[in-house]
């Protein structure tokens, strides 16, 4: 029997799908920028790490060790503990305590970047309607991950930090039942909190008692100003040990040694980490083994080295950007200098829409940037953008900026 698959109807999936999917929508912004493919566009667009700066030497003599020796051969290419790889779970909690957070690998999950740390988060954090209280704007993948346990977002208000009873009353209305914050040089804005900023997000999680996830992806490319102790930091300060915090970091090696790894962590308080490892082993078992042995070698030899190195070229690159904005926009448009990570943000006139203006910057002046609607939880702004500075050189930098400036400034 012939059959014409034309004639048969397709399966009405959407009818079929479950009711959390109604939150989660591809972005017309992706779709915008599969232009970049195209390789004379100077882009801004992508948060992503420099491939040079990757260590690829040193990755590649890890496998070769590892996978050169019988034993840990075995080891590597085998199942293991969802908790993650036990050398690097006690690495990453040294130097967790070194930057001011106490802790003892048994605080640590290891996770599938810090992307699969939200999405573990928000299982394990958020029932249908729960409010989930962001900056504005904040990072998309975080409302990415969180969207498929449908939550409703809440704007931190402005004033809610620093002392505005109105702003704060707001807050306690909506009653939080999860704070999400990038306290350095977050992705999109590039802006850090300040220290009092964040004794107020404590004061206000402590006061409304809701727990705070802090999402730490930059935190270790600050490549100007003075550190600034982390929430979780302030938060075992204040309550005296880790198993008292409300707070639970997110870290990552992508942005420091390579995204593919997919090599992230949680560390909090021991009560919240057991649970996160059983949603851990129902999600996906464990982390690639080799992975983790991989990154383990790498990072036990030479990595604040290789840190310097990575703050020195971003932050070159983060000059050439904030000189050639100064150079080349035109009045009215602001931004925000970063003291470290990829991004600065960008304000334009009212009139302009960021997304109309990609459309105009890919083809006019084969220039692309993330336009800033996305990133808002709640009433979006328009008229902003997201530039990235770690793909490009500075000369590229200055050229992009250069005729970026020139299309805004018709
Ligand atoms: N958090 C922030 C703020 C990010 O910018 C990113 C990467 N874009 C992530 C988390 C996720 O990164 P990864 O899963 O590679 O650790």
């Amino acid at each position: 029997m012939i059959i014409d698959t034309q004639d048969l109807a397709p399966q009405d999936w959407a009818a079929r799908f479950s009711a959390r999917m109604a939150g989660i929508r591809a972005s017309e912004i992706r779709e915008l920028l599969k232009l970049l493919e195209q390789p004379d566009i100077l882009s801004f667009a992508g948060g992503i790490p420099d491939p040079a700066l990757f260590p690829a030497g040193p990755i590649r003599q890890a496998y070769a060790e590892i996978l050169g020796d019988g034993a840990q051969a075995a080891q590597a290419l085998q199942y293991t503990v969802s908790e993650g790889h036990g050398p690097l779970r006690r690495w990453i909690a040294e130097r967790m305590t070194r930057d001011g957070m106490p802790c003892e690998p048994e605080n640590v999950l290891l996770t599938a970047g810090s992307q699969q740390a939200l999405d573990l988060l928000g299982k394990l954090f958020l029932d249908p309607g729960a409010a989930v209280m962001v900056a504005r704007p904040t990072y998309l993948g975080a409302l990415q991950a969180f969207n498929a346990y449908q939550p409703a977002y809440l704007d931190l208000p402005e004033g809610a930090l620093t002392g505005d009873k109105a702003a704060q009353a707001a807050v306690e209305a909506r009653k939080p039942r999860l704070g999400y914050f990038v306290p350095d040089f977050a992705n999109p804005t590039g802006v850090s909190l300040t220290l009092a900023e964040r004794e107020a997000l404590l004061d206000l999680a402590e006061s409304l008692d809701f727990p705070l996830v802090e999402d730490g992806a930059y935190r270790e490319l600050r490549f100007g100003g003075e550190a600034i102790p982390s929430l979780l930091a302030l938060d075992i300060a204040r309550n005296g040990s880790i198993e008292a915090a409300r707070t639970l970091f997110c870290g990552t090696l992508s942005k420091t040694l390579s995204p593919a790894l997919r090599i992230g962590w949680i560390c909090g308080p021991k009560a919240a980490i057991e649970k996160l490892v059983l949603l851990k082993q129902g999600g996906d078992l464990h982390v690639s083994t080799i992975n983790q042995m991989v990154a383990h070698r790498v990072v036990s030899e030479g990595y604040d080295q290789h840190l310097g190195n990575l703050r020195a070229v971003y932050g070159g690159q983060a000059r050439a950007m904030l000189a050639a904005l100064e150079r080349h926009m035109p009045a009215g448009v602001s931004w925000i200098s970063p003291e470290g990570g990829m991004f600065v943000w960008l304000t334009l006139p009212g009139g302009i829409d960021g997304k109309a203006l990609l459309e105009r910057a890919l083809v006019d002046a084969r220039v692309a940037f993330v336009p800033g609607a996305p990133f808002f939880a709640e009433a979006p702004a328009a008229n902003t953008l997201r530039l990235s500075y770690s793909l490009l050189p500075p000369e590229q930098i200055e050229e992009g900026v250069r005729r970026l400036a020139g299309l805004i400034g018709e």
